[in-house]
């Protein structure tokens, strides 16, 4: 097994970002996890944090850093969503979502990237969606949010690429989550329909793409775009 390395999953106590927790787990590494609710898969150091705030993610990271050590990997996966058609959506439902699901990212990048600096590694995972660069109706906040995801990969690509930092966009389809179990079986049906593999992901198969893309194998791929979509994007 390669060695234990020190992870920080923003938004990891449910969800996808908890499956995501799980599996660097599984794999033997030193997992911290952060929320506003503070819960944790069992092994992962629990971290109540907000990432609308920038004392919140630099007190995070001071409490990992003294627990764990310094992180190397980062997985932003903290995310909100505020659907309305644009017509009817607030100015608020728009900037709450770029400040939680592009500025989080942003503010955890940022306090995370000196130590890695100082390391000359590091691995920076962004997770998505198929929304950001595919489009949906209602969700101009959201896919706006998602597809700037990809500018910071890139950008963070072009300034730290020569460091042994990659950074790296997830994107995922439709995952099988509480949220897509709670929508009526018609619906489900219909959207299941439109993606060539006629189901939707579970959370384990975001998971696993999300720890090889952080591994040293995935060392030469860096502003990518992954997306674990069963086809649904294609074209990123
Ligand atoms: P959940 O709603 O289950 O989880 C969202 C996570 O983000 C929670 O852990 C939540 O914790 C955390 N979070 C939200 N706001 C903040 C904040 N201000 N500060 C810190 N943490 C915060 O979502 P999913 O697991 O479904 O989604 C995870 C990621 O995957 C998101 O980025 C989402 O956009 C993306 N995605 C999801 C898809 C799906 O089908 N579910 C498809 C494509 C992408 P708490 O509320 O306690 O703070």
């Amino acid at each position: 097994m390669p060695d234990s390395r020190v992870v920080l999953i923003t938004g990891g106590n449910r969800g996808i970002g908890r499956k995501i927790a799980e599996e660097f787990l599984a794999n033997g590494d030193r997992v911290a996890v952060t929320s506003r609710n503070g819960d944790a898969p069992e092994g992962a150091l629990a971290v109540s944090a907000d990432v609308t705030d920038s004392d919140s993610v630099d007190a995070a990271f001071t409490e990992i850093e003294e627990k764990l050590g310094p992180v190397e990997v980062i997985v932003a996966n903290a995310g909100i969503t505020r659907d309305n058609l644009l017509m009817r959506m607030s100015e608020d439902d728009f900037s709450d979502v770029i400040d939680t699901n592009l500025g989080g990212a942003f503010r955890t990048v940022r306090r995370g990237i000196t130590s890695m600096i100082r390391a000359k590694k590091g691995r920076i995972v962004l997770i998505s969606s198929v929304s950001g660069l595919y489009g949906v109706p209602g969700q101009a906040n959201y896919s706006s949010s998602k597809a700037g995801l990809v500018g910071l990969a890139r950008s963070i690509t072009r300034e730290l690429g020569s460091r042994g930092i990659t950074a790296n966009v997830v994107a995922p389809g439709y995952v099988r989550t509480e949220m897509t179990d709670a929508l009526p079986e018609k619906q489900q049906q219909d959207y299941q329909a439109a993606i060539p593999a006629k189901r939707f992901a579970e959370p384990e198969e975001v998971a696993r793409v999300v720890r090889w893309i952080a591994s040293d194998e995935a060392a030469y791929i860096s502003g990518a775009v992954i997306p674990v979509d069963g086809g649904l994007g294609m074209g990123h």
